[in-house]
């Protein structure tokens, strides 16, 4: 790609085709004349993310009005709620997933990351993702343009442009480490299918490992050893449904490992599920530790390597041996894995591309061939962020750019709103896009009331068949419905949670799925095949 095609992107994507360029990785850009803009009359809306905000929106837009085209890495939709039950043998991976190619729904679709932005020709720049991504999971490490590292040459993707009417962003975020030594390496994460997937074997990998005629005493503690660290719902339900998988599916298969599993539940806060009411954080506290998991509230972790305690240096990866994970309370303990579920962060794509997209450099060498020098040009885009690097939203979810206000859309957990934040959950993702769904449709964006998150309250699975259930409350405090207590817990908040997430599946066939599953558990108990 040289000269006049290589000036029309912005600098970041200039720089990152000629070092992708530089690497061998990418040799030209494709120009979507593929995309079928044939019928102009409808407006060719480009969402960049296939979760809760771009895979729900795809589904409410009028296909009379307007032509969505799903850009993802990932070909299919995560009912992220039911991840930890997956994890735990109680579902199966496809009864959480809808994919996003669907004869019935218009929509386009292209198995592609977005690399880059051109805000003057209203293009995003994409690399095609089909070959690396068979299950999403969370990177390791990645390079300086935000790939997996160590891809190999052939999972590399072609890069193309795409043009758009609109844009919406929603590519989520990315999970928060706190830059804590070792982590990034050796944690495993929770945010896809792959990371679920990968949970699920180690946990398995983990039992044939200690109940080897040649693994120490000693060493069997530390391998049955799990840690979660992040005692938010996610690390809660994690926590209790592994438990319950350990005690009532996995113990009946090793009796001659049983007493040695042990959980712990990290958390710097002094509660867990600190969302929730006091009263309700310190009945799941209770709960959990009489159920046997090892709440360890008020710690700081301090690092996250391969090996046994005490062992010295160098620490080489050995998935055969335990972790240690340090803490500044209690030292060194042995681990056999450590899921890290502490928080969002920004993607590379919303931290780095999308910061300042200012005026082209002069004298720019795309692929090796001098280039024509340029004039830079007058105009620069800055988007405005949140705190948290979020890109920041008006009320009615367009993107605030510092000189220009235009045709992007935001919504899910990269937007941060002006007018006060919901927070960041599928449950005001969902109503988030069902809001801008209506908004486009009708065409009166901008002209109505703005966005307004519904509290429809919060719930928790606590293990044995035992969960917590916040009842919302009015902004002024008051409850919603008068006549109901402040939350519910216990078995009825459980059969509530159950009843819910089975409502809220998105399609009939999962819906369906989910409830003859957990049916067949009760029957048979979970699935503890690995694979
Ligand atoms: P996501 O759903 O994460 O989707 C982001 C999409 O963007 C993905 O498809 C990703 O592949 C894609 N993407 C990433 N980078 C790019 C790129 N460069 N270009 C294009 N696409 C890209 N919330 C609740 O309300 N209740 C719950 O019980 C609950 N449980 C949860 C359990 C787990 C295990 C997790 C991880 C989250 C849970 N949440 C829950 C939170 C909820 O899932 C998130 O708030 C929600 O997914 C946010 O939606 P989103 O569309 O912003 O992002």
């Amino acid at each position: 790609l040289r000269g006049s095609r290589l000036r029309h992107l912005d600098p970041r994507s200039q720089s990152l085709l000629s070092n992708l360029q530089r690497r061998g990785f990418a040799t030209r850009v494709e120009h979507t004349t593929a995309i079928n803009t044939s019928d102009e009359s409808r407006e060719r809306v480009i969402i960049l993310g296939s979760g809760w905000g771009g895979y729900t929106l795809s589904r409410c837009l009028d296909p009379k009005q307007f032509s969505p085209l799903v850009i993802s890495p990932r070909s299919y939709f995560v009912f992220t709620p039911l991840l930890t039950d997956a994890a735990s043998g109680s579902l199966d991976f496809s009864n959480l997933v809808e994919p996003v190619r669907d004869p019935r729904a218009k929509v386009d679709f292209f198995q592609a990351r977005a690399r880059g932005l051109d805000l003057k020709k209203k293009t995003v720049l994409c690399e095609a993702t089909v070959v690396q991504s068979g299950v999403t999971q969370t990177p390791r490490t990645e390079d300086n343009e935000g790939h997996p590292a160590n891809l190999a040459k052939w999972e590399q993707g072609e890069l193309f442009e795409v043009p758009y009417d609109k844009l919406v962003i929603a590519v989520g975020t990315v999970a928060r480490t706190f830059n804590t030594p070792g982590v990034r390496d050796n944690a495993l994460f929770f945010k896809d299918i792959g990371d679920a997937k990968r949970v699920k074997r180690r946990i398995r990998e983990l039992f044939e490992l200690a109940v080897l005629p040649t693994t120490t005493p000693e060493m069997k503690k530390w391998l049955l050893h799990f840690a979660i660290v992040g005692a938010g719902p996610t690390g809660t339900e994690l926590a209790a449904s592994l438990r319950d998988f350990i005690h009532k599916d996995l113990m009946r298969v090793y009796p001659a490992l049983r007493d040695i599993p042990k959980i712990s539940l990290y958390d710097v806060a002094p509660n867990v599920l600190s969302m929730f009411d006091k009263t309700l954080s310190q009945y799941a506290m209770d709960t959990m530790k009489s159920e046997g998991i090892d709440i360890k509230t008020s710690h700081h972790i301090k690092s996250l390597r391969w090996g046994p305690p005490g062992a010295p240096p160098p620490y080489h990866m050995d998935p055969k041996g335990c972790l240690t994970l340090e803490t500044a309370e209690e030292g060194e303990v042995g681990v056999g894995m450590c899921v890290w579920v502490t928080g969002n962060a920004q993607n590379k794509f919303v931290k780095d591309t999308l910061s300042k997209i200012g005026p082209l450099p002069t004298g720019f060498e795309g692929d090796g061939a001098p280039d024509q020098p340029q004039a830079p040009e007058k105009s620069s885009w800055e988007f405005k962020k949140a705190k948290n690097g979020a890109l920041l939203v008006d009320g009615h979810l367009r993107v605030q750019l510092k000189d220009e206000t235009g045709r992007r859309l935001c919504l899910g957990d990269n937007a941060v709103l002006e007018t006060g934040s919901p927070p960041a959950t599928a449950q005001a993702t969902h109503q988030m896009a069902k809001w801008l769904g209506k908004r486009l449709n009708k065409r009166d964006l901008g002209q109505t009331a703005p966005f307004k998150f519904r509290d429809l309250g919060t719930m928790a699975y606590i293990g044995e068949e035992k969960a917590l259930m916040q009842i919302p409350h009015n902004g002024d405090g008051k409850k919603r419905l008068k006549y109901l207590p402040e939350g519910l817990r216990g078995r009825l908040a459980s059969w509530i949670w159950d009843g819910a997430y089975i409502t809220m599946s998105i399609s009939w066939r999962n819906k369906l799925r989910v409830a003859f599953r957990w049916t067949l558990n009760r029957m048979f108990g979970r699935d503890v095949s690995r694979f």
